[in-house]
């Protein structure tokens, strides 16, 4: 059997007329236009020598033609290597440099930029659409539709998808077949996805989320995906009349939830709100069930590891909680210092083991080596606890655990007290430089509009909820939280930003 990702998801749709993926102009395109492309682009990657293990990057906005590339990169055997279409020259000179990609495939308007990078770094570059160059499109559309997809076992790589970058520098996830196959099948089945789906897509097609979930899921039920190139609040509130499942980032729902037109009556035809990627405030998800009448289901990823846990389709869906372990994934609490296992409710590493784990960093064998236990577990780096009915709960990422006087602190904890002061829109804690203490307790706080809470009061409020040594030095009031493109708080920028903060004050 092969494990092929492509003929996983698409082997059998390739006389299928429905639709696949609706464009922002409203032209559709049906599953068997999408194998014919697919087919296309894969004899044109052959005829470009392009087989198993070699690397293809693209740097493309979302497009039909991008996710043909993607799909036919991977008939051909090859490993797929998207990028963040709001990379720098030189970041892309970095991802570049690590992946040595034998084709780098982009947008016209980026192709000087990549000319320059690859002349350099090495590989070579194709634009997806015309450039005076020729294009990728206009090559393969004299080639065959019919392509025989390269058969792949479970441990071959499929794709190298590099992380968000949160925490430090993005290293390059090796993702296979196996874990790729594994997690659309799992997702499929808990989310009760099928055919008569119509998703609302509209986040990037360079990350995990909108890639390997939603598209994934989506090509493996045979369902529709609505595109939208950037999200539109208003758009979005539109097209739930028309669809069944919308899949965000938290800060999607926070910008829904200020729509005057989403109601109970709009997200009527709408089945399934999941979120992810970054924490769901109880507060948004209380919000968004008293306006439309449904509860998000909270689910917990990563680029390493694809899905780990989600909130039943069926059951309770606990604010707070990322649910549980999808099926055939292990997640146990550790030590961050002893590795030992701890007991039900106590905080400690979130480590996970199971089909969908990645093959490890590229080019990092040692990095790879520290993030994995001799049993095989991985440590994700992200802490937590799990309940007495086995219900996950992210308590922040260890990178952000505040130790000040010795004592450690939870940046979520504070963060949740901020948050329910009236007048405070949201909160980002962190740990900065402290002569005294190692690290002073920092807030940065966003007001809600027309409030003027201020330091003194925040403090105030605090002084009677929170032990002392977890009572922030100095509140910030920032206009705005520094988030990317995946709604994730940059709290490395806020580190930056408040270094100096104590250590001109103190003697
Ligand atoms: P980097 O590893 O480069 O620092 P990153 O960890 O942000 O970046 P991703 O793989 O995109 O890169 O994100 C995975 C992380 O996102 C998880 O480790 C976790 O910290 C966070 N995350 C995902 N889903 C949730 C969720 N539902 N609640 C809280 N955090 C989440
Ligand atoms: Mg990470």
């Amino acid at each position: 059997m092969t494990w092929n990702l492509y003929d996983r998801l698409l082997g059998s749709a390739h006389a299928d007329q429905s639709i696949c993926i609706e464009k922002d102009d409203g032209a559709t395109l049906t599953y068997a236009e999408l194998a014919a492309l697919t087919g296309r682009f894969a004899n044109l990657l052959a005829s470009h020598g392009i087989g198993p293990n070699h690397r293809v990057a693209a740097k493309a906005e979302k497009s039909v033609e991008a996710v043909a590339l993607y799909l036919a990169t991977l008939r051909s055997g090859a490993v797929y290597l998207p990028l963040n279409t709001a990379y720098t020259p030189a970041e892309t000179e970095y991802f570049i440099r690590d992946a040595q990609p034998s084709l780098i495939v982009c947008d016209p308007k980026e192709a000087s930029d990549l000319r320059a990078i690859a002349a350099k770094a090495g590989g070579r570059v194709e634009t997806l659409d015309q450039d005076g160059y020729g294009s990728l499109v206009d090559a393969a559309a004299g080639l065959p539709a019919d392509f025989d997809t390269v058969p792949r076992a479970k441990e071959d790589l499929a794709a190298i998808l590099y992380t968000s970058g949160t925490t430090g520098r993005s290293k390059g996830a090796m993702l296979t077949h196996g874990n790729l196959v594994s997690n659309a099948l799992t997702l499929v089945e808990q989310w009760r996805y099928t055919q008569r789906d119509v998703l609302i897509h509209a986040l990037p097609i360079y990350h995990i989320h909108g890639l390997f979930v939603a598209g994934n899921v989506t090509f493996a039920a045979r369902a529709r995906m609505i595109f939208m190139q950037k999200f539109d609040a208003e758009r979005i509130v539109a097209a739930m009349a028309r669809s069944t499942v919308l899949m965000g980032v938290p800060t999607f729902y926070v910008r829904l939830l200020q729509s005057q037109n989403l109601s109970e009556r709009t997200a009527a035809h709408m089945r399934l709100f999941v979120a992810g990627s970054a924490p769901l405030l109880a507060e948004t998800h209380r919000a968004w069930n008293d306006r439309t009448g449904h509860e998000i289901l909270e689910r917990y990823g990563m680029t390493e590891t694809g899905m780990i846990a989600s909130n039943p389709y069926d059951g309770p869906r606990i604010p707070e909680s990322v649910g549980r372990p999808l099926p055939a994934i292990d997640v146990r609490i550790t030590d961050p210092e002893s590795g030992a296992v701890l007991p039900t409710n106590e905080v400690g590493m979130i480590e996970v083991k199971g089909p969908n784990v990645f093959a490890g960093y590229w080019n990092m064998p040692d990095k790879t080596a520290a993030e994995f236990r001799a049993d095989g577990f991985f440590i994700t780096g992200d802490l937590g606890k799990l309940d007495a009915n086995g219900y996950l709960y992210i308590v922040g990422r260890g990178k952000d655990l505040i130790i000040t006087g010795g004592f450690n602190v939870y940046p979520k904890e504070i963060e949740t007290e901020i948050d329910a002061i009236p007048g405070v829109f949201e909160s980002a804690v962190v740990g900065v430089p402290h002569a005294d203490f190692g690290e002073g307790v920092t807030a940065a706080v966003v007001r809600k509009a027309g409030s003027s809470v201020d330091e003194r009061a925040i403090l105030a409020a605090l002084s009677g909820r929170l032990a002392k040594f977890k009572q922030p030095k100095r509140i910030i009031f920032v206009d705005a939280l520094p988030r990317n493109a995946m709604g994730k708080i940059q709290k490395n920028l806020l580190r930056e930003r408040f270094a100096d903060l104590y250590s001109a004050k103190v003697e």
